[in-house]
Parts: C-alpha cells; structure tokens; sequence
C-alpha cells in the first residue's frame, strides 16, 4: 500500500465517497457524492435524479437514517438532482452560497436554503469544515477545507481525469483561475472531487491544470490573431476530434478565453477581429 492509499484510507470511517452513475446523455460520466462524519453526517452535493433511490438508500445506510446536515458545492443538475429528495427525506435544509441558492431555486422552488459564505464553518463532530469560495466553474461554487488534515472537499474546482468546464455566462475563467491559486495556496495533502477518485497529489495536479490553462490561452490567442477565422473554426482547431455535438461547448470555451484577455486588457474583440493591446 503506498503512502497515499494509507491516507484515503486512513480517512475512510469519516469520510466516504460514492459514484453516482450519470444518465447517457450527461456531459460527465459519473458525480461523486461526499458523506463526512460517523455521527453526526453532513452530505455534499446529491447526485443525478434519476439515481434518487441509490442516493438515498446510500445515505440511509452509512447514516442510520440521520443526516444532520446537506450541502450543495454549486448549482449544476449534477450535483443537485436529488437535493429535494435529500431534504425531504431527511428533514434538513439546503445549504449553499446565496448566488447558486438563486439559481437552484429557478428549478426547485419549493426548498428551504440557509444561506453560507466564505468562512462559514461547517461542524461534524470533531471536525470543522471552513467553507471557501471558489467561484468560476459556478459563480457562487463552494469547497470545504478540514485545516487539521490539509483534505478539501473539491466539488468541481479540481477534478482528478478532466478539465473543469468553464462557459460563460454563468462560467468565468478570470474567477476560475484565482480559485485555483487559493487553493494551490493552501497546500491540500488530498482533495475529493465532484467527479472522479480522491485526488492524492493535488499540488501537482493544480499546477498542471494551471500551466494547461495557460498554454490553451496563448494558443487560442494565436489562432484568434492568425486567420481571420470563426469562433467555431478556432475550437475546431484547439480542441481537435471535437464532434459536432460539442461544437458549442468549444466554442462556449473559446469564449471563456476571450472574455478572460478581455478583463485583462489585453485584447479587443469586436465582430470576429481580435487586436492586441
Ligand atoms: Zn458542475
């Protein structure tokens, strides 16, 4: 076992991961649904919902049927999908940013939400949770940091296998960035993730996903500036075997970089022409 799998491990009775399945035509394959403690229980995030009865039987089990807490790292279906099921079932509230609060409103009307912020401290036990907002994936996106032990529960900020998606408008990259480097900042020695496996080296996985942004930047600045060419043709080019159902979904990142050199200054963008300033 290495030293890695030991720290996964030695963290298993408190903190448990479960994948949820997504439906075939969901953008990601699967969401991971993080339940900490072992009396009381907070849940993060709920799942597709069209899984609801896995998700719920899962959380009866490992809970005994007592869920203290549930929390929305951010909006998305993906990770609310069974958020009234969850209240419902185990008369609690939704807890999330105001921002995502509004925007998950527009679909569940009918929920109760308490309201967190940046600092708001999330206590299980022993263990104290401090939220941290890293918004850019979604604006009003929430991770959890357990200071003693450097673990970070993720959402959608840093995902072990893929790139986060970042689209505006609801996506802004600029914000993305930043939430990255704050949490590069804190030097987590494990991160679970809104989807795919606990994260064991995130230092390096940061650091990576912060010199592939970069290099995708320089890149599609370049294709901007070289021809004179459509938003559809440049993703065309940076995302090559991109399939013409995920045209929008690369051009929708193009547009993310675009928006980005644009709050920096240093570039225009009007009617298809690119300048540098
Ligand atoms: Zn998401």
């Amino acid at each position: 076992m290495s030293a890695m799998e030991s720290l996964v491990s030695k963290f298993s009775d408190v903190i448990r991961s479960k994948r949820i399945f997504a439906p075939e035509d969901a953008y990601m394959e699967h969401v991971e649904i993080i339940l900490v403690g072992n009396g009381p229980y907070v849940l993060f995030d709920s799942g597709y919902s069209i899984q609801k009865d896995e998700v719920l039987d899962w959380v009866r089990k490992e809970t005994n049927g007592t869920l203290d807490k549930f929390i929305l790292t951010h909006q998305h279906y993906d990770h609310s999908g069974n958020a009234k099921a969850v209240c419902d079932v185990f008369s609690v509230p939704c807890h999330a940013h105001p921002i995502e609060i509004d925007l998950v409103k527009e679909r569940e009307a009918e929920l109760s939400f308490i309201s967190i912020e940046e600092d708001f401290v999330v206590k299980i036990g022993e263990i104290n949770l401090k939220a941290i907002f890293t918004p850019g994936h979604s604006p009003g996106h929430l991770t959890f940091w357990w200071e003693e032990e450097k673990i970070l529960i993720g959402g959608d900020n840093i995902l072990t296998d893929t790139t986060t998606a970042v689209t505006p408008p609801l996506g802004n990259l600029s914000e993305y960035i930043q939430s990255l480097r704050k949490v590069l900042d804190l030097k987590p020695h494990l991160i679970f993730p809104g989807h795919g496996k606990p994260i064991e080296n995130p230092e390096e996985r940061i650091s990576h996903l912060l010199s592939h942004r970069d290099k995708r930047e320089k890149q599609v600045l370049e294709a901007l500036l070289k021809n004179d060419s459509s938003l559809e043709e440049v993703a065309k080019y940076i995302y090559r075997n991109l399939r013409e159902d995920q045209l929008k979904f690369g051009v929708n990142m193009i547009r993310s970089i675009i928006e980005k050199l644009k709050e920096e200054r240093k570039i225009t963008y009007e009617e298809g022409i690119c300048k540098i300033l």
